[in-house]
């Protein structure tokens, strides 16, 4: 069945009730989790979780797990749509942002070669070379922006061009006019993908609007960072309709979990949500990169709810002695071995990160 005959027969059922309606009495984000276990700042989770409407929406929809949930996926579709200036067929949904990389390395590479920022997120890379694709690693430039002239000099034609902005794990930006120079100045055929996982928590313009003009450009978001969701596995691809039947052919018009697509349509019209959530990532970020400074310790310029710290000799130790302290932090990337990813918890976790990373360096 094709995703508009599943669409048109979806629509002739009983509408879902609305649970997209954001409750102002509630707060929009649960308290801090209790103070037990190790402190996680080493997978670039959210230390809020779901949002308190998500959370209710979740539990609703519950109730509706007997049933799969195309009409609620097609509401996401049209609400994400709308608030984007989008078609509906221009928006795909994916169980988490990770299978759509993954699909995408698969439907655009074939014999042609993957091109990637180095050091970023290694999906991309991990799915080509289990294929046998080539893979070129293109190094950050100086400000740890994508060097686009450099991505574009990789390989004439290559099948896909990877980009992640902000990047994971530097949490740097790489500015909108280099990534339309890029789209500008590719192979015909090169599919860009941007990845915006992050994008919430930095107030650079998402490139959805660009797919307008750019057949060959594809945007993955998620609702596994800023929105909290990343154990109810959502992810969205944006692209014009013929590039996403691309995609398509691996993931056959498939649904999502009815608690996660509600949890997403309750978070999609709060329009607090993004700013509140993205002022205080900051605002505990650059507090614990300030303390950092302040104590003779680089970082990247992070826009986003992760940065890296230049140790200046092996990074591996560190992480293992912060460990040892029950502060998992993230690891080490093998062109970066001197650097170290943190992740942004609450106040609470990056405080016992410091009281940790004090004990065991020594600056
Ligand atoms: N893209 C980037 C840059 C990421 O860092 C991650 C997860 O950490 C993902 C995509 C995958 O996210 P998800 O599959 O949870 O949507």
């Amino acid at each position: 069945m094709t995703d508009m005959t599943r669409r048109s027969l979806v629509g002739l059922g009983m509408a879902l009730p609305l649970l997209g309606q954001v409750s102002w009495a509630a707060p929009r984000s649960p308290g801090t989790p209790a103070a037990t276990g190790p402190v996680r700042i080493n997978f670039n989770e959210s230390p809020w979780g779901p949002s308190s409407a998500a959370r209710q929406a979740m539990r609703e929809g519950i109730e509706q797990c007997g049933r799969y949930p195309y009409d609620a996926q097609y509401r996401l579709i049209d609400e994400f749509a709308a608030q984007n200036a989008l078609q509906a067929d221009q928006v795909q949904v994916f169980c988490g942002s990770k299978l759509a990389l993954q699909h995408a390395v698969m439907a655009f590479t074939g014999a042609n070669s993957l091109v990637v920022p180095e050091p970023s997120y290694e999906a991309p890379i991990e799915a080509a070379l289990s294929r046998g694709t080539k893979v070129h690693r293109v190094a950050l430039d100086r400000q740890h922006a994508h060097d686009i002239q450099a991505m574009l000099a990789a390989d004439q034609a290559p099948g896909l061009i990877y980009l992640c902005n902000p990047n994971n794990p530097t949490g740097t930006l790489t500015p909108r006019r280099h990534i339309e120079r890029l789209l500008a100045n590719k192979a015909k055929d090169s599919v860009v993908l941007v990845d915006e996982a992050y994008i919430h928590f930095s107030d650079a313009q998402s490139c959805i609007d660009l797919v307008k003009e750019h057949p060959e450009l594809l945007v993955l978001q998620t609702f596994s960072k800023l929105y909290g969701m990343a154990g109810a596995r959502l992810g969205l691809a944006i692209g014009q309709a013929s590039l996403l039947q691309r995609l398509e052919v691996y993931d056959g018009g498939n649904v999502a979990a009815a608690p996660t697509l509600l949890g997403a349509l309750a978070s999609l019209p709060d329009r607090q949500l993004v700013p509140e959530r993205n002022a205080e990532n900051a605002r505990v970020r650059d507090a614990t990169i300030a303390w950092l400074n302040q104590r003779g310790w680089r970082c990247t310029a992070s826009q986003t709810n992760c940065f890296m710290i230049d140790l200046r000799g092996p990074g591996q130790p560190v992480v293992e002695r912060l460990a040892k302290e029950g502060v998992l932090i993230g690891r080490v990337w093998p062109s970066w071995p001197n650097w170290v990813r943190v992740s942004v918890g609450n106040e609470r976790e990056m405080l016992r990160f410091r009281e940790a990373f004090a004990k065991v360096t020594v600056s």
